[in-house]
């Protein structure tokens, strides 16, 4: 293009998280030669966040290695990436979003990819407290990290639990404060959750559940009943909450997280959102869902671009993510809530950390599974999930029999 010529309006994709990179990549590879901008507020190229909790915090891993694309990647796919500036509003009426700096951006298509933000509990002291969010959360934890140095962790959720495990292997005193009476127990039930319990007591982590927390204090943090858990550094790892901002003050349609249609359209006909801040309408499991892990970060994205390139494009991979803790790397895949689930069973060791559990519901359909220390069955188990029809209970969770004949 000539210098100076003022380029056509195309894709303007507010975020560059692994969301955002992924869908100028899908825009890309599906063949829109259009504008491609993303606005990316922080000063980085897009990375991807797992490894902040895992190999890089454990100082096992380059940071380059989570970087999704190297930054020659931008210009050869015409990609305009503005690192560290900011989208502070979205003029809906004039197709175009405005910058920190006042200037505008038009588009014709608009992708809110603004993922979310660690929360903070509501305690004196809380701002005091570090998270994990980014690339400079994840240094200055390992900072605090060594032998005979304290840390607590509160919050017994994936990111404190791994980062809990990432403190012990470089010798750290570390405490988890964990308000239910079990790690995990939102997401996995009493079964599986008593197995992170297991594993963290295990590796000499001092696990405090049912936690009342007060304050947290120059000293460490002080518990309801007045006792005080020295700590020389406090990670809160109390959940996320989707960024919304931009899209509630546009009046998009928001309700823990941007409201999407299976397409991922927003409820204006030119905005897409993807990733951790779109609150998806899930064509295979028939109820809304906002997942905040890795693999819809991933893979949205394709069917944001051939959404917005026309296509008949629906979103309708199951729910999966994965953690790494210690020695123990597990895989879950689909979806089920503590309402939805008439028991767990289990394929395998369970007291040797090696096993596959499912989640069932009182017609013994399976509605996830988790494997733990036990590789490539995520392709296997899923057919089992997506049938929808109940199984045979003693052929699934016998290990000599392939998954293909469980079925009731
Ligand atoms: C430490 C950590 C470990 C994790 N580990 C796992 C794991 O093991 N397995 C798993 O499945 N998932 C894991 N996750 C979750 C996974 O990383 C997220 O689901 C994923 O990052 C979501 O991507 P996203 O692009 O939607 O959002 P984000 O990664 O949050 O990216 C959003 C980006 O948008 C930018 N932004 C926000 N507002 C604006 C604005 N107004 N203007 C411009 N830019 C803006 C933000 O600065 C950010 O860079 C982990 C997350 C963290 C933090």
């Amino acid at each position: 293009m000539a210098e100076g010529a003022e380029r056509a309006a195309g894709v303007v994709v507010v975020g560059g998280g692994l969301a955002g990179a992924k869908t100028v990549e899908a825009l890309r590879e599906q063949g829109y030669d259009g504008a491609v901008t993303i606005v990316a507020a922080e000063d980085e190229l897009p990375y991807e966040r797992p490894p902040l909790s895992k190999g890089y915090l454990a100082g096992e891993a380059a940071f380059e290695e989570a970087v999704v694309h190297p930054e020659e990647w931008y210009a050869e796919h015409d990609v305009d990436l503005r690192r560290g500036t900011e989208v502070t509003a979205l003029h809906l009426e004039d197709n175009e979003v405005e910058l920190a700096d006042g200037g505008r951006v038009p588009y014709t298509s608009l992708v809110l990819a603004t993922g979310a933000e660690p929360r903070r509990l509501p305690i004196p002291g809380a701002e005091t407290a570090l998270t994990l969010r980014t690339h400079g959360d994840s240094d200055r934890l390992r900072e605090t990290f060594g032998q005979g140095r304290r840390l607590v962790v509160i919050g017994a959720g994936w990111i404190g639990l791994e980062a809990a495990a990432a403190a012990r292997g470089a010798g750290t005193d570390v405490t988890v404060l964990e308000a239910a009476e079990l790690p995990l127990l939102g997401v996995l039930g009493p079964e599986m959750g008593e197995v992170f319990a297991r594993l963290h007591r295990d590796h000499g982590v001092d696990l405090h559940l049912g936690a009342r927390i007060a304050e947290i204090t120059s000293d460490g943090v002080r518990l309801a009943d007045g006792s005080v858990v020295a700590a020389d550094a406090v990670l809160m790892g109390v959940g996320v909450s989707p960024r919304t901002g931009l899209a509630e003050a546009a009046g998009l349609a928001v309700d823990n997280g941007v409201l999407v249609d299976a397409a991922l359209r927003t409820s204006h006909p030119h905005v897409f959102a993807v990733g951790d801040i779109a609150n998806h309408d899930h064509p295979v499991l028939g109820h809304r869902i906002r997942v905040e892990h890795w693999n819809t970060a991933l893979h949205q994205p394709e069917t944001v671009a051939a959404a917005i390139l026309g296509g008949d494009a629906s979103y309708d991979d199951l729910p999966y993510f994965f953690s790494d803790q210690y020695d123990l790397g597990m895989e879950y895949v689909g979806h089920a809530t503590r309402e939805d689930t008439a028991r767990v069973v289990v394929r395998g060791d369970l007291a040797g950390r090696e096993f596959v559990a499912f989640w069932l519901d009182g017609e013994d359909r399976v509605l996830a599974a988790m494997n733990v220390n036990v590789w490539d069955v995520v392709d296997e188990v899923k057919p089992l999930i997506l049938a929808r029809r109940p199984v045979d209970v003693g052929r699934l969770t016998d290990p000599g029999t392939p998954y293909a004949d469980v079925g009731g």
